[in-house]
């Protein structure tokens, strides 16, 4: 039986591949990617004369047959995505479970990760953090979702679209309200890499003063709740309250 290899790829700066993944790449015998055409030109820049095919979010799950049919023949499969991080906001999931459902064995190399690298930069507390991926695209919906992590002590990561980054800061401000501390880290690694920080209010503030800074890839880092000692209140009340307080308008 042969391995599945989970081979992360740069984020932007193409110096940003191990040498491990560059190994990896070279010696299996097809890349599952997202986009062949785009993964292609990478492989060219690498010089990696591979045969690439395509698994994205619409074909996964008949994919996935496909590919563990390869693997259990003995064949080594490379999954790599656009950028960055198989499986993290990126198709994967269902190859992974299914071939560890199979019983082949499954090898995930460490390397890019927008949302790592983010976090990493920010100055935002990181001994707790959760990584939201995309908030929904529906507003109603995108409201919901913040409403129910606004009492979250642990920082929030996000991924965010440049078409939406103006609607979700004024959703931050109407929800977790202005004084929360907030990182908007954009276009990382590349040349325009750029990190605007302060309060909600602040960097809204500096979006909305230069359209440059709504546009390009960018993850959204938000301080957590401050912690408030509950000691006296019923633990089952304060449930209670929040479940009511997500239903009230
Ligand atoms: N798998 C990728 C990873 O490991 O980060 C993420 C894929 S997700 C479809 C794409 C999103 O990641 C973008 O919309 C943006 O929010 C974030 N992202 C990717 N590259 C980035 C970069 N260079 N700078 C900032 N954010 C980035």
């Amino acid at each position: 039986v042969g391995c599945l290899y989970i081979v992360p790829t740069p984020i932007g700066n193409l110096a940003d591949i191990t040498e491990r993944a560059i190994t990896v790449l070279r010696s299996c015998d097809a890349i599952a990617a997202e986009d062949t055409r785009h993964s292609g030109q990478l492989m060219q820049h690498l010089g990696i004369r591979a045969t690439l095919f395509a698994l994205h979010e619409h074909n996964e799950r008949q994919r996935a047959e496909q590919v563990i049919e390869r693997l259990q023949r003995g064949e080594s499969i490379a999954l790599i995505s656009d950028a960055g991080t198989p499986l993290i906001s990126d198709p994967g999931y269902v190859l992974v479970q299914q071939c560890r459902q199979a019983g082949i064995k499954v090898i995930a190399l460490p390397g890019a990760c927008a949302f790592v690298t983010a976090l990493s930069g920010a100055g935002l507390p990181t001994d707790r953090f959760s990584f939201e991926g995309f908030l929904p695209a529906k507003p109603q919906q995108r409201r919901k979702r913040l409403e129910q992590l606004v009492s979250d002590t642990r920082t929030l990561v996000f991924y965010e679209s440049p078409h939406r980054i103006t609607d979700t800061l004024a959703d931050l401000m109407t929800t977790v309200g202005s004084e929360r501390p907030l990182v908007l880290a954009r276009e990382l690694t590349k040349q325009f890499e750029t990190y605007l920080t302060g309060t909600v209010a602040e960097v809204q503030q500096q979006v909305l003063s230069d359209s440059n800074q709504q546009r390009g890839e960018m993850v959204l880092i938000l301080g957590g709740a401050p912690e408030v000692e509950h000691d006296d209140v019923n633990p089952a009340a304060l449930r209670t309250l929040n479940l009511l307080r997500n239903e009230l308008p």
